[in-house]
């Protein structure tokens, strides 16, 4: 008897579900719902309603001028109707005897700025006389609880639709730039490649990390990445030989296919990829497969923030890669923690054994500076060898001793 005009369900939607099965019960009637008003007609959103799941499901609507809402938001009919019988314009309505409706209760739900968004609604077949005031009471509560989720909803959706503008324009118009940090040898102390780092351009500024996480949770991550890295990568070109270029994605953009394509032309083995990622990966078998290009192009492969978590060692042992960078958390005090010193010397001494480098990441100071170098590690980044700079800036640095030396 209703018309689909289907929505997705909303993230207040249990919330509201569970408010619906309560009041439904509560007043001892069969049929309970939250409508919202679209276009001249009532929407169901929620709806509880065991066994006459035919009658009414949510996603149907009807023309508000069939329906009781009108009248009821009119004052020509009052919101507790325990006998529509008793009401000369509910029993002239063609709808009271279709359904058929015999008690129906609704209250308005409106909206913190206002708004009537639509309404809380109970009814049954049959007249119920002992519904009474405070049973409406009842369900002006529950209809505050539905606006309140209502109006939380509403407002995470505008939210993620400015964040999907925003990234929008920021792919669009390209409103990332790039700044390049110095590797090094710690022995002798010299820069021999860059990790080019994004930055987003919108106020407030943000960390690069957070843009990403943003886009993939938004479903746009790869194409953000992608639209990064088609710039980044062109960076290798400006950089003096055999300066390398360091550059990030994530294993989805890998698994994309996309990469070679956009590295093509390139000198890709003065590229590394650095595999940017925290959580697990489920298909190891296809990252490999989508990597066996690339690598076989001489892109060298690296693995970002090893020591933070699980998952990078097990992107160690799984992709075999050419370098592992010590993460900064790891290397922040290796000098005065033996936990940490531990744990960074069993990494350099996989690396040894498995015939791959060592990059430590975000060397601040000059005591784990020595303490990194004593424990063998070859290469080094940081505020205290380099902070990320304009490419102009990295161009110099190639070859020249850093500038702690
Ligand atoms: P990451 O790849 O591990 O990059 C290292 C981060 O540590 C950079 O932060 C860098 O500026 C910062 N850093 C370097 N040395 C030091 C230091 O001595 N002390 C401290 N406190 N920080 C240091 P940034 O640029 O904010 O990047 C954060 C993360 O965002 C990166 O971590 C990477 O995961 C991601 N990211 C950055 N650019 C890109 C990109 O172009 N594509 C992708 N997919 N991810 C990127
Ligand atoms: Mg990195
Ligand atoms: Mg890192």
């Amino acid at each position: 008897m209703f018309d689909g005009l289907m929505k997705p369900a909303s993230a207040g939607h249990s919330t509201i579900q569970r408010g619906l099965e309560a009041v439904r019960r509560h007043l001892g009637m069969e049929v309970a719902y939250v409508s919202r008003f679209e276009g001249g007609r009532t929407v169901f959103r929620e709806v509880d309603a065991p066994g006459l799941e035919g009658l009414i499901r949510p996603g149907d609507s009807r023309p508000l001028h069939e329906v009781y809402c009108p009248h009821i938001l009119a004052g020509r009919l009052p919101e507790l109707i325990p006998d529509t019988g008793a009401l000369p314009l509910a029993a002239s309505l063609p709808i009271t005897r279709a359904v058929p409706i015999g008690a129906h209760v609704s209250v308005p739900i409106q909206l913190p700025d206002g708004r009537a968004y639509g309404m809380f609604c109970c009814l049954s077949p049959h007249p119920n006389p002992s519904l009474n005031a405070r049973d409406l009471q009842v369900m002006r509560v529950f209809a505050e609880v539905a606006a309140h989720e209502i109006a939380r909803e509403m407002a995470e959706e505008e939210a993620s639709e400015a964040r999907l503008a925003e990234l929008e324009a920021v792919m669009e118009g390209r409103l990332f730039t790039f700044r390049f940090q110095p590797i090094l040898t710690l022995q002798p102390f010299q820069v021999v490649g860059f990790e080019a780092l994004c930055r987003f351009g919108p106020e407030p500024y943000r960390t690069p990390d957070l843009w990403f996480a943003a886009a993939h949770a938004a479903g746009r991550g790869v194409e953000l990445e992608l639209a990064v890295l088609r710039r980044a990568v062109q960076a290798v070109r400006r950089l003096k030989a055999p300066a390398f270029l360091s550059f990030n994605a994530s294993p989805a953009t890998i698994l994309s296919r996309r990469l070679t394509a956009l590295l093509a032309g390139l000198p890709t083995e003065r590229l590394v990829l650095e595999v940017t990622e925290h959580s697990q990966v489920a298909d190891y078998e296809a990252l490999r497969a989508a990597l066996a290009p690339l690598r076989s192009a001489g892109v060298k492969l690296a693995i970002d923030d090893a020591g933070a978590g699980y998952s990078s060692l097990q992107h160690i042992l799984q992709l075999q890669p050419d370098i592992i960078k010590l993460d900064m958390g790891l290397v922040r005090d290796v000098d005065r923690d033996p936990a940490k010193r531990a744990l960074a010397a069993a990494l350099c001494f996989f690396a040894r054994e498995t015939d791959c480098q060592i990059v430590a990441e975000g060397i601040e100071t000059e005591a784990e500076f020595a303490a990194l170098e004593a424990l063998g590690v070859s290469r080094g980044q940081g505020y205290l060898l380099g902070r990320p700079g304009d490419l102009a800036a990295a161009q110099e640095m190639v070859g020249a001793a850093a500038p702690m030396g």
